[in-house]
């Protein structure tokens, strides 16, 4: 099973997903995000692979599995949106596995729609999701769908702004969204969403860069319409208020 955790501790998991992983003796996933459930984890065996080592991970996983273990792969957020349920029905896929092992997918609550409540109402109408990590993903795409989704004037919620290493993506995104919105529309960055030591920040195109993004941050830029109502971010649906 692959099983999204949430954006947090074990208070936004969903039912469903605490059963899946307490049916499975084997629970495989990040380190971080294991550490955010050790209620969950006891007695269980552990596959643990480091970040970049997701498909030594699924692949033992897999494995394990294929050799009718019942096996839990869990992803932070929802395990379909930048998560791992595709990678392992695509290694499914190419090693004949998908008739002989039941791969079941658990949703979860993913970053975007968790760190949204946190600010308020920003994605009340259509919003595009970009993840900013080139890793896997050439960056002229990437700056081709940041353009489209800029002046096709969506609220744009944008995944893996930056990292230790890539601090430059940030910035162009930025120049891109300048091209085609106001300096003024509002900006969120939320961190640690629903985790020890969250932060949010609502501020503008103009100012953004003032605060700190990193991988635990997610943004959000808002649309022509988007407000700030007090502490909140709001996208006007269209209700005549
Ligand atoms: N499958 C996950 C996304 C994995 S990509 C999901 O559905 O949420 C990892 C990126 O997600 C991070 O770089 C960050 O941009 C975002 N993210 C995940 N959890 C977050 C949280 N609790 N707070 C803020 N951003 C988060």
């Amino acid at each position: 099973m692959v099983v999204g955790l949430g954006p947090g501790g074990v208070e936004l998991l969903s039912p469903q997903a605490r059963l899946a992983i307490a049916a499975c003796p084997v629970v495989a996933g990040y380190k971080t995000y294991l550490d955010l459930i050790p209620e969950l984890l006891v007695g269980k065996e552990i596959i643990c692979t480091g970040m970049t080592r997701e498909v030594e991970r699924c692949a033992q996983a897999l494995a394990r599995a294929a050799a009718g273990e019942r096996v839990a792969i869990v992803s932070s957020g929802d395990p379909g949106v930048y998560g791992m349920a595709g990678l392992i029905l695509e290694m499914a896929a190419r090693d004949g596995l998908l008739e002989k092992v039941d791969i079941q997918v658990v949703p979860g609550i993913t970053a975007a729609t968790a760190a949204a409540a946190r600010l308020g109402a920003p994605l009340m109408h259509d919003f595009a999701v970009i993840s900013l990590s080139d890793l896997l993903t050439p960056w002229e795409l990437i700056e081709r769908r940041l353009e489209a989704a800029a002046a096709a004037d969506f609220v744009l919620v944008l995944y893996n702004p930056a990292s230790h290493r890539r601090r430059e993506q940030i910035n162009v995104a930025r120049q891109i969204m300048l091209r085609h919105k106001e300096p003024t529309t509002p900006v969120g960055l939320v961190r640690n969403a629903y985790r020890e030591e969250e932060s949010c920040v609502i501020t503008d195109l103009q100012n953004m860069l003032e605060h700190p993004v990193d991988m635990l941050t997610i943004v959000f830029i808002g649309n022509s319409s988007t407000r700030v109502l007090g502490k909140y971010m709001v996208t006007p649906r269209g209700y005549q208020v």
